[in-house]
């Protein structure tokens, strides 16, 4: 497959991979990875990604693949902006159409309105458009919520969600394209140093070297961490979706709904049916080797009861497709680690629920730290590991 190189990504020529060695190496092909590789190719590096299964098979195809612009911080509200246009023009940058779906994402309470009002004020000073709705001005958007108990709203135009299985595709296909070497099926089970700095990877496969080693193990990245010889406190929580049935009446016209107190989301999907979440009020940790993926039925259950209490929508006993659970890759504050952790390693993990909608930015943020530049006027420190070594963390005031 030809590049399909937009205005956005100008393509340079590209450094042949040597056998076992590379500038980079990049740990894990899931979304993260790959938009690092992607970026890194772009910044005319070689790269080799490491991945222990096959590209997506981690959590980045278990999502929602929800995109938005209404955070509960600061850097997550920037990092979703900076990436949006990647999927506004992916299919001109990656020759696969995404199907992205704009139905736009509001954010209601009946209580937290402080909640609210802090993410109206992050929206306000980082200048995305949103609409700051009450009682009366949802009920006139949405007829169909007239009978919730919702007293508030934050409402953005822009956010939806698309297939992530389509954006690996593209990616995948892109970054072999452009050079980048898979090693698919391969295991890494140490990390190389040369006194305190990283200089590659021991695999099931053999050893590969490079000048610098991407930690985007998502769940797994802890375990890298320790093997580099770094404690990073990563923190995976399973995290459940369900499809309701078309049987179930949802309407195709409302957002991706998004009830802060009580840790619900329900959207359509485009086909009649909708998809619902949220950890409602339970997201303790669990283990990557050996977490559960089946839809489970108490959560089914709950969730689906939740949602119709909620949203006015559905039934309680709303029939269900179908589901699954995954992992959100986190931290203790829900918050991603991005930075150069020792030298010759970057940790870029832990985004949990917002690693595919941030992924664009981030994956340039992490070539920018190879290379020195500073693609966007973008402070990271907050998402420094160092943060964990005291008491003052920033949260994401959302729960999602
Ligand atoms: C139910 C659910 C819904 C979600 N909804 C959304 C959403 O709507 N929007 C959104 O943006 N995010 C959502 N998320 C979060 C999103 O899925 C994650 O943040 C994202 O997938 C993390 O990507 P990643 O590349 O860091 O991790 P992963 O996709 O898990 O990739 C890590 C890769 O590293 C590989 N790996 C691990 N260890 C090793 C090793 N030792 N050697 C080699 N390879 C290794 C793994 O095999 C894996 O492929 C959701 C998550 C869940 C579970």
């Amino acid at each position: 497959m030809a590049i399909q190189a937009g205005p956005l990504f100008p393509l340079p020529s590209v450094p042949l991979i040597k056998r076992n060695t590379s500038d980079v190496i990049v740990i894990g092909a899931g979304i993260v990875g790959l938009a690092a590789a992607h970026a890194l190719l772009l910044a005319g590096k070689s790269v080799r990604i490491v991945e222990r299964s096959e590209p997506g098979v981690g959590q980045s195809t278990r999502t929602g693949g929800g995109i938005r612009l209404a955070h509960g911080s600061d850097i997550n509200v920037k990092l979703a902006q900076l990436s949006l246009p990647t999927w506004l023009h992916f299919e001109k940058l990656f020759g696969i159409n995404p199907h992205y779906q704009e139905t736009g994402h509001l954010f209601l309470t009946s209580k937290d309105t402080k909640g609210l009002t802090t993410q109206a004020g992050l929206l306000d000073s980082l200048g995305v458009n949103y609409d700051s709705l009450d009682k009366v001005g949802i009920t006139r958007r949405w007829p169909a919520l007239a009978s919730t108990d919702f007293t508030d709203g934050n409402y953005c135009k822009v956010g939806g969600y698309l297939d992530q299985h389509r954006v690996i595709r593209g990616y995948v296909q892109t970054v072999q394209a452009g050079g980048v070497h898979l090693e698919l099926h391969t295991r890494v089970d140490g990390v190389i140093r040369d006194g305190a700095r990283v200089i590659g990877v021991q695999t099931s496969e053999g050893s590969f070297t490079s000048e610098t080693v991407i930690n985007a193990a998502g769940p797994h990245a802890g375990e890298i961490s320790t093997l580099a010889g770094q404690e990073i406190p990563f923190i995976s929580r399973r995290h459940e979706l369900l499809l309701l049935h078309r049987t179930a009446g949802i309407p195709e016209n409302i957002p991706w709904l998004i009830d802060i107190d009580h840790q619900v989301h329900m959207r359509p999907d485009g086909s009649g049916r909708a998809l619902v979440g949220g950890f409602l009020g339970h997201d303790e940790p669990d283990d990557p080797d050996d977490y559960d993926p089946a839809l489970s039925e108490p959560w089914s259950t709950s969730v689906r009861e939740q949602a119709s209490r909620s949203f006015r929508l559905s039934r309680p006993d709303a029939p269900v497709v179908g589901g699954w659970a995954g992992l959100y890759p986190g931290t203790v504050d829900y918050l991603p680690v991005l930075e150069k952790s020792m030298p010759g390693l970057i940790t870029a993990a832990g985004f949990s629920g917002t690693g595919l909608m941030h992924a664009p930015a981030v994956g340039r943020i992490v070539a920018d730290l190879i290379d020195g530049g500073s693609t966007f006027d973008l402070d990271i420190s907050a998402l420094r590991s160092s943060r964990f070594d005291g008491k003052q963390i920033v949260t994401d005031s959302t729960g999602f």
